[in-house]
């Protein structure tokens, strides 16, 4: 049996579904058109030119994969229907979290308070092992080690979220258009732990594959147990990954 045809959570040889990696829903926003001769300044578009894209905008540095995602979403197979259904109550609570509900606008962050802690915390969790499973160029910078991948597939299979230091989630938002925009995800270091940087429309998302705990003092930004969550505001318009996204994303466009 080949094993690329066998589904990676059951490894019985069944057929693939066509699953996102990405849940679809949270592609919001994105029929509204970026189009990369648009002059933009600050992340705003200021005058609008050239062809009309109404598709999402996926930045992505690997050859050929931009033309072939956009209209469909970052998909693959790499998984049977029966486990891919693990994941529909998880993704739909994210989507209704992060896409629909209204969070508390603070200074420096949005804090929300309506979620489940064990749902959202496993759409997270979860979106990190499809990630790493699903063998896609997009996201060929998640790679988890043997221990991770049995632990996180431990945690899928329980339906128990971890605590708030393992496999921590950091989340920043932004409302910029230039944040519906995503490049691929990547390994970073954020206060000294690794964690895995992954950008989906409106979000910038850091989930941490460090086995040594978060300071308690992050705690608070930290999806936690206790219904209170600082997602923190990105500006991409002053930072280096705009301009990367959008001379990517020029580039790409050309194409
Ligand atoms: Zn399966």
């Amino acid at each position: 049996m080949n094993p690329s045809s066998a589904c990676r959570f059951c490894g019985k040889a069944t057929p693939l579904v066509k699953a996102h990696i990405i849940p679809k829903g949270l592609y919001w926003g994105l029929d509204q058109t970026i189009v990369t001769d648009d002059i933009v300044n600050k992340g705003k578009i200021i005058k609008r030119r050239g062809d009309r894209h109404k598709t999402p905008v996926v930045v992505s540095t690997v050859q050929g994969e931009f033309q072939r995602r956009t209209r469909n979403g970052l998909w693959g197979r790499f998984i049977c229907e029966t486990c891919e259904t693990r994941f529909n109550a998880w993704d739909s609570h994210a989507i209704e979290v992060l896409r629909n509900s209204k969070p508390q606008i603070l200074v420096q962050a949005w804090k929300y308070e309506n979620f489940e802690y064990a749902k959202l915390k496993l759409f997270f969790i979860s979106l990190l092992w499809r990630a790493a499973v699903a063998d896609e160029p997009f996201f060929e910078n998640v790679a988890l080690e043997a221990r991770d991948l049995s632990r996180i597939k431990l945690l899928i299979k329980k339906s128990r979220p971890g605590s708030w230091t393992e496999y921590s989630v950091l989340l920043w938002r932004s409302d910029e258009i230039i944040a519906k925009a995503m490049l691929p995800p990547e390994r970073v270091e954020y206060e000294g732990l690794s964690f895995i940087l992954m950008y989906f429309p409106g979000y910038m998302s850091l989930i941490k594959v460090d086995h040594r705990p978060l300071p308690i003092r992050l705690k608070p930004y930290s999806l936690n147990e206790s219904q209170s969550w600082l997602v923190g505001r990105r500006d991409y318009s002053t930072s280096g990954e705009w301009k990367r996204m959008l001379h990517t994303a020029r580039k790409t466009l050309k194409k």
